[in-house]
C-alpha cells in the first residue's frame, strides 16, 4: 500500500525536521542578542516622548508587534471558535420606462431581403448597461399579437414579434403587460401576446390567460434573492375587459395590490417590486393619487414601485422604512419613467431613463435591503438617413462625455446637453 511508503518517507523528513529545528534555534539566539544591542544603542536617543521620533518609535513597535503575529501563525493551528460573519449577495435590478410601437418605427427596421423586421439598433448603445442587470424590466406598451392583426400604431398598438426577439437580445427579461393598451387587440390578442413572450421565455406580469394564472406567485430568483412582482393599471383606454375574465389584466385596487405583496412575502419573496400604469400623461410631476398609493404600497411591504404612463420623466424617492420585522430598510418609487422607445418627439417625450438598483440580501438575517440606486437618462435618436426614420437610445451622460458619435450633430449635443441638467433636477426633485 502506498501509505507504508509514505510513513517511511514521513520518518526521513522528521529527522531533517530535527536537524533544521536546532539550526533554527541556534539562529533565533543570535537574533535575540542582536535586538538587544540595538535597543540599548537606540535607548538613551528615544527615551523622551516629547522628541521628534516619537512617532518612528511608535512605528517600530507596530513592526515589533506585526513581527510576533508572524511567529503566532507560525505555530501549529489552534481551532478557535469565531462568529461566522454576516453573509451578503447581490443582485442587479433594472427597469426602463414604455416600450412603444408607433408606425413610423416600422419601415426603418424593415429588411425586405429576410423579410422580417429587425428593431436590434434601437438598442445597441444601451446594451452594455442593460446586460448589467439580473432583473431588467419594461412597460410593454403594445400587443404583441401577431401578423394576421395587422401591424399597427396609435391609438390601437400591434407590435411584430421581432420587437420582442429585439428586446429578449437587448437583455430584458421581465415585462409588465397590464397597461391601457393590454387590450387593443382585444381578449385574443392579449392571449397572444402572453404566448409569444412565454415562447422567447420572457416573463409577462399584470395580464393572464386564466384566474389561475393570475393567482399564481411570480417569484424571480437571481443570485439567490427572490422577487416577487406585480403590476396593475389604471384602465384600458374604455375597451371594456371581458365579462367574467378579470383575470386578463389587473386593475389598480389598493386593498388587492397589499393582499398580493403579503402573499408574496409569505410565499417567499425577499423583496417585492410592483409595476403601476398610473398617472397624468406628460405631467412632470406626480400627483397626490399617485403618492398616496405608491407611499401606501410601500408601507404594505412593497420595495421597488415601477411606475409608468405619462410618457414623461417624473421624480423618484427613496423612502427609509421598515421591514417587518422591524429593520430600517429602504424604498424605492419611481413615479414615470417616460418613453424608453417610442416616436414620440418634443416636451421630453423623446427622453427615459434606465434605474440601476442594487439589492443586497444579508443571508445570515434573512433581511434585504435597496444599497445603490442610479438614475441614467436616455435619449431616443431619431434620424432620416433615407425615406424612413431610423431611432436609436443613448445614454445621455455616457453619450455627451465620449463626444464622437458619428450620427450626431452639433446641435444635438448642445440639445442633449441642456436637457440632461434639466432632467437630472426633475429626477432629483423630490429626493
Ligand atoms: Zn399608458
Amino acid at each position: 500500500m502506498p501509505t507504508v511508503r509514505l510513513g517511511e518517507d514521513d520518518r526521513v523528513e522528521m529527522r531533517h525536521n530535527k536537524t533544521l529545528v536546532f539550526l533554527t534555534m541556534g539562529l533565533g539566539l543570535a537574533s535575540i542578542a542582536l535586538v538587544l544591542l540595538l535597543v540599548l544603542s537606540n535607548f538613551s536617543e528615544d527615551f523622551s516622548p516629547w522628541s521628534s521620533k516619537a512617532t518612528d518609535k511608535n512605528n517600530i513597535i507596530s513592526e515589533t508587534s506585526d513581527s510576533n503575529e508572524k511567529q503566532e501563525i507560525a505555530k501549529p493551528a489552534t481551532p478557535q471558535p469565531t462568529p461566522a460573519p454576516p453573509q451578503f449577495v447581490d443582485a442587479v435590478w433594472l427597469g426602463v420606462g414604455d416600450i412603444m410601437s408607433h408606425s413610423p418605427q416600422l419601415p426603418g427596421s424593415y429588411n425586405a431581403t429576410e423579410k422580417k423586421y429587425n428593431f436590434d439598433p434601437f438598442f445597441e448603445e444601451v446594451k452594455p448597461i442593460l446586460k448589467q442587470g439580473d432583473w431588467v424590466m419594461a412597460n410593454l406598451e403594445t400587443p404583441i399579437a401577431g401578423k394576421e392583426y395587422g401591424y399597427t400604431g396609435y391609438p390601437s398598438f400591434n407590435a411584430p414579434l421581432e420587437l420582442a426577439e429585439a428586446l429578449k437580445n437587448a437583455g430584458f427579461n421581465l415585462f409588465s403587460t397590464a397597461n391601457n393598451h393590454s387590450l387593443d387587440k382585444g381578449e385574443k390578442g392579449l392571449l397572444r401576446t402572453l404566448e409569444h413572450l412565454k415562447g422567447l421565455e420572457l416573463q409577462a406580469v399584470g395580464t393572464a390567460s386564466s384566474q389561475e394564472e393570475a393567482d399564481a406567485l411570480i417569484i424571480s430568483e437571481k443570485n439567490g434573492i427572490k422577487m416577487g412582482l406585480l403590476s396593475y393599471t389604471y384602465g384600458t383606454n374604455g375597451i371594456p375587459i371581458p365579462e367574467g375574465k378579470p383575470y386578463l389584466v389587473n386593475l389598480i385596487d389598493e386593498e388587492k395590490i397589499k393582499k398580493d405583496i403579503t402573499r408574496l412575502k409569505e410565499g417567499g419573496a425577499d423583496l417585492v417590486t410592483v409595476a403601476l400604469h398610473f398617472g397624468a400623461e406628460y405631467q412632470t410631476t406626480p400627483n397626490e393619487e399617485q403618492k398616496q398609493l405608491a407611499r401606501a404600497l410601500v408601507a404594505a411591504g412593497a420595495d421597488i414601485i415601477a411606475g409608468s404612463h405619462p410618457h414623461v420623466l417624473q421624480p423618484y424617492e427613496v423612502i427609509e422604512t421598515l421591514d417587518a420585522k422591524g429593520n430600517k430598510k429602504s424604498a424605492l418609487i419611481i413615479y414615470s419613467m417616460g418613453n424608453f422607445i417610442s416616436n414620440q418627439r418634443g416636451g421630453s417625450k423623446d427622453y427615459g431613463v434606465i434605474f440601476k438598483v442594487n439589492i443586497r440580501k444579508n443571508v445570515t438575517e434573512g433581511t434585504i435591503n435597496l444599497t445603490e440606486v442610479e438614475a441614467i437618462p436616455t435619449w431616443v435618436h431619431r434620424y432620416k438617413p433615407d425615406k424612413s426614420y431610423r431611432y436609436r437610445i443613448l445614454p445621455i451622460e455616457e453619450t455627451l462625455a465620449e463626444a464622437n458619435d458619428k450620427l450626431l450633430r452639433a446641435s444635438d449635443y448642445e440639445t442633449m446637453k441642456k436637457d440632461f441638467e434639466m432632467l437630472k433636477t426633475r429626477l432629483d426633485s423630490m429626493k
